[in-house]
């Protein structure tokens, strides 16, 4: 039990040194949004980025922009600016494409590059994009999955001893509990086991300091509309471990990926670097939004927000017990990423009914209650009013009106 009050919230708040960061955030008065690990918030100078991008480089300078406003040299420019939130040098990081066609990319680069092995270890209840690639990848390239708990030390250490595996694919944070994996121990893992490594970031970049290189990591994937809040369907990011450039291949040969893509030349030569993983032109109104929000993430210290989303967890977790809902999320802060779930198999209906309350979580089939922490912009205060909404629709049964059972295409 917890004796935390409203007014001890706010006091946190005041005394918050990331606080400042919520106002530099668009967000309708009186909604507390735990769904930012699914869509990031509006960061204020978006609107105005997107509209310079039409109105100007568009519109007034037409063709012109690809050189001058640097169109281009986005994927790199951009990929240059998110390296530091992975912990990558600047060149290994390029901005593109969707995660889904990333995810295709480097799997099939890391089962070219590791020859003589045919397995691509995934994890069971993996995100549902992450399976799928993997089963039109491993069809395509003849290889054959195999899947494994990817909490289960024991199970992941041996599926990688039996010596077959070319690729695992693992999510750094399981998007329906929050776990957080041991990244450096694991690649270790898979390395003395002769495997490559590719990591889907989506629910830790932006969360939480995330260290590729300092990891050894081979290839990462991560989208940028969830935490760094650059907007429904922005361009993804692959990274690619510098020591990989030379000799990784991937499939979709597209004319971004050519050395030299201005000689119009009939056939195919690899770019030097991660820009050999781009394939075509990518939406440049898009990556402007991306543009702004990676500008403010520029001005974000990643250890006070690693500090800051544990306190908000925390908090969240001490605050909803009083629910009796099963938690999911690992109860030790090194294991969680920057959410809490917790289950119960009406949750769909009781998440249904704290949106009412204007509390924005979502639910995960089967039993999930999902919601997200973005240290940016929430306020120790939201997290107070959130749970103590949550404790209220439960214990009140107000879930159980059947307005809260209908189930929309999009959960
Ligand atoms: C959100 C998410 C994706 C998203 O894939 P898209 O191609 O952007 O739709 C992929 N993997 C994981 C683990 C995710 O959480």
């Amino acid at each position: 039990m917890t004796s935390v009050t409203r007014p001890d919230c706010v006091r946190r708040d005041d005394e918050d040194p990331l606080g400042s960061f919520r106002g530099r955030f668009l967000l309708p008065e009186g909604l507390v949004y735990l769904d930012g690990n699914s869509l990031g918030a509006l960061p204020a100078q978006t609107p105005g980025r997107i509209a310079q991008t039409v109105e100007h480089e568009w519109g007034r300078r037409l063709i012109a922009s690809w050189n001058e406003a640097g169109w281009w040299e986005k994927p790199r420019t951009l990929g240059a600016r998110l390296a530091p939130l992975v912990g990558a040098a600047p060149h290994e990081v390029v901005v593109g494409d969707g995660t889904s066609a990333n995810l295709f990319k480097t799997l099939v680069a890391a089962l070219r590059l590791n020859p003589g092995r045919d397995v691509v270890l995934g994890e069971a209840g993996n995100f549902p994009t992450d399976l799928y690639i993997t089963e039109g990848v491993t069809e395509i390239m003849g290889a054959v999955e195999r899947r494994v708990d990817a909490d289960n030390r024991a199970a992941l250490a041996g599926a990688l001893a039996a010596g077959d595996v070319a690729v695992a694919l693992l999510s750094h944070v399981d998007y329906r509990t929050g776990a957080l994996r041991d990244m450096a121990e694991i690649t270790r893992l898979a390395h003395a086991n002769g495997a490559l490594v590719v990591w889907d970031l989506c629910h830790s970049v932006g969360a939480l300091p995330v260290r590729l290189a300092d990891c050894g990591a081979d290839f990462a994937v991560g989208c940028t509309y969830k935490y760094l809040n650059a907007g429904p369907g922005a361009p993804a990011f692959i990274f690619a471990a510098a020591r990989h450039h030379a000799a990784a291949r991937q499939p979709l040969t597209g004319w971004h990926g050519h050395a030299r893509p201005f000689d119009f030349a009939d056939g195919y030569a690899p770019a030097e670097g991660a820009s050999r993983f781009l394939s075509g032109s990518q939406p440049v109104v898009a990556a402007a939004a991306l543009d702004a929000s990676l500008e403010l993430w520029q001005e974000v210290d990643l250890d006070l927000l690693r500090a800051k989303s544990l306190a908000l967890t925390e908090l969240f977790i001490e605050l909803t017990e009083p629910a009796g809902l099963e938690l999911a999320t690992p109860r030790a802060a090194e294991r969680r990423g920057s959410q809490v779930s917790l289950r119960h198999p009406q949750g769909y209906a009781m998440v249904q009914a704290l949106i009412e309350r204007g509390v924005v979580g979502d639910f995960r089939a089967p039993d999930i209650l999902r919601f997200g922490f973005a240290p940016l912009y929430l306020r120790y205060a939201d997290v107070f009013d959130a749970a103590t909404a949550l404790v209220d629709v439960v214990h009140s049964g107000e879930w159980r009106d059947p307005r809260f059972a209908v189930a929309r295409a999009v959960t």
